[in-house]
């Protein structure tokens, strides 16, 4: 363990890369197989914050002086999360407990196991990994669409400052944040440091997630990368497993997220896909389907999982305030 000489413990955990992907032929989208259908999901923040950039700069005035700080996402002048935030967010979730390839990688960051290397599409090719069955890849469109999340109720932001982050050098698989508290610092400006424009913990937005020909084991994978699982001692239950980590400043615990599911619609096969998912009509009781997907391990790696559920759970303990 070369951390421990470190006085603060780092806020990440890595899930090894092993094996090799199982890659298979994906469906194709010209006609209706499985399961399509949406789900309304609603996000509730429940780290301190959670910061979405733009990447767009702003001024404040903080004690006095004009500060540039980094404003949260918005469109048409309303916080939003951007439906690409949430989809790469679950991917690397869905890559690291179905053993798929590395798509998601941080900026900086090289991956170097060979079998892990992106998958490529070829009409008649070797196949895909679980995760680009799903979110797709080049030449193949993905299965699976999230909405832009809008708020739910009157939301508002505040601005926090952060130390700047350094990302780890050495990779040892695949990175995740944990869910640990945020330090709060004061506001003055102060080298090395950020202002970011966050919302508080309690903040809730809602998004609809569209899945078309999916098979249940993939549903089943999609909802656990959803943060959700059975009950250990009665899969009749569903519980909420870990916070999903989104957004930016992850390595200062921002960003921790949960998703209820509050209405699915499945379709029946048919012509009219997109148009009948539009219309608000009848919808399934939820939780009978969340079970009957969770009973679906089939693409659920064990090991990554066992040690995702672990290591994601919220953990009572500061975050490194400083460079680690
Ligand atoms: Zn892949």
């Amino acid at each position: 363990m070369p951390d421990r000489a470190q006085a603060e413990p780092k806020p990440f955990f890595w899930i090894p890369l092993k094996g090799q992907p199982q890659r298979t032929t994906p469906p194709g989208h010209e006609r209706f197989q499985g399961l399509s259908g949406r789900m309304e999901l609603e996000i509730e923040v429940i780290s301190d914050y959670l910061y979405v950039g733009s990447g767009q700069l702003a001024l404040h005035p903080v004690q006095g002086q004009e500060q540039a700080y980094y404003v949260f996402s918005r469109r048409n002048g309303i916080l939003i999360i951007p439906g690409t935030s949430l989809k790469g967010a679950i991917r690397a979730i869905v890559e690291a407990i179905s053993n798929s390839c590395v798509r998601i990688v941080a900026r900086g960051e090289l991956m170097r196991s060979k079998p892990h290397q992106g998958c490529e599409y070829k009409e008649e090719g070797k196949g895909l990994c679980p995760a680009c069955r799903l979110f797709g890849t080049t030449g193949y469109r993905g299965r699976v669409h999230f909405t832009d999340a809008m708020p739910v109720g009157n939301i508002g932001t505040e601005i926090i400052k952060i130390a700047d982050l350094w990302p780890p050098r050495q990779i040892q698989g695949r990175k995740f944040y944990q869910n640990k508290t945020f330090r709060k610092l004061d506001l003055r400006p102060a080298k090395n440091h950020r202002f970011l424009e966050a919302v508080p913990k309690g903040t809730r937005f809602q998004t609809t997630l569209f899945f078309e020909n999916l098979q249940e084991e993939e549903l089943g994978l999609l909802m656990r990368a959803l943060g959700l699982d059975q009950h250990p001692e009665d899969p009749q239950r569903v519980i909420f497993a870990f916070p999903v980590k989104m957004g930016g400043a992850k390595p200062r615990c921002l960003g921790g997220v949960r998703f209820i599911p509050k209405r699915i619609r499945m379709l029946q096969g048919g012509l009219a896909l997109f148009p009948a998912l539009l219309t608000d009509e009848s919808s399934s009781e939820v939780k009978p389907l969340l079970v009957q997907f969770l009973a679906r391990k089939e693409l659920l790696d064990p090991e990554a999982w066992a040690r995702f559920r672990r290591e994601a759970q919220p953990k009572n303990e500061p975050c490194p305030r400083e460079v680690y």
